[in-house]
């Protein structure tokens, strides 16, 4: 399959999804994951529209990085996989968002590294709703006391939060933590524990961005369905 071949069946279940439940195709916007694919590919995905894109690891991404802002593509780079601490110093600055913040220590060092920064690092906070062990992110329980530590730290501005679903070969079986996700975002905007109402909705992968759409996602991440896998 072309990549030409996968947008237009992305898009399609994309618009479908949208109409489905009453949103706006603009109100979600597609964040293309390309740890799975080479420079070029990437360089083909951004030439085909896709600005957001997605990586999860500094070590796989720096080439990407270097080339790509060398030639002043205008790519909006997202930090979505797990960060270590020691790896903040390499993606501060280079990315417009992290996905993954998980824990205090890594809010701690994200603003010390920030600080001096002429802008906020925007970042979302990563729940972990399924509870399985192999995930990262923050009990839906601590979410609220984080928010109100994290708001401690001047550097840092929340935009939203993240999740990542369980595998699911049947992806109606998610829906249940996507819907979770979007209310635990309402209750932190009612509650008005950060200083403004965040809005981002950061949910939906390959196998189950139709029903995050539905139930109201701002961002998915695309890997594998839209830009494809290779061996690297
Ligand atoms: C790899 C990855 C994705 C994309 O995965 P696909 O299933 O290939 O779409 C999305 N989000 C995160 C956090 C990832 O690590």
């Amino acid at each position: 399959m072309s990549l030409q071949d996968r947008i237009t069946e992305v898009e399609e279940r994309l618009s479908r999804a949208c109409q489905r439940s009453g949103r706006n195709r603009d109100d979600v916007a597609v964040i293309a994951v390309t740890k799975y694919v080479s420079l070029e590919t990437t360089r083909a995905v951004v030439a085909s529209g896709y600005k957001r894109i997605g990586e999860n690891r500094w070590q796989d991404v720096e080439p990407k990085w270097e080339a790509l802002s060398n030639e002043q593509h205008d790519v909006e780079w997202h930090f979505i996989g797990h960060l270590q601490t020691n790896k903040v110093k390499d993606v501060i600055g280079k990315f417009a968002y992290i996905h993954s913040l998980d824990r205090l220590s890594l809010a701690k060092e994200i603003n010390k590294r920030a600080s001096g920064m002429e802008n906020k690092i925007k970042c979302l906070i990563q729940l972990n709703i399924s509870g399985e062990d192999s995930k990262y992110g923050l009990n839906p329980d601590e979410l609220f006391s984080f928010a109100e530590q994290v708001r401690e730290y001047p550097a840092i501005e929340i935009c939203g939060l993240m999740t990542m679903a369980p595998f699911e070969s049947e992806p109606e079986q998610t829906r249940p933590v996507f819907r979770r996700l979007r209310e635990l975002r309402d209750e932190l905007n009612e509650r008005a524990i950060l200083d403004k109402p965040v809005t981002e909705l950061s949910m939906g992968m390959s196998n189950d961005f139709e029903v995050a759409v539905e139930e109201g996602a701002t961002w998915v991440r695309l890997g594998s369905l839209l830009v494809g896998k290779e061996s690297l």
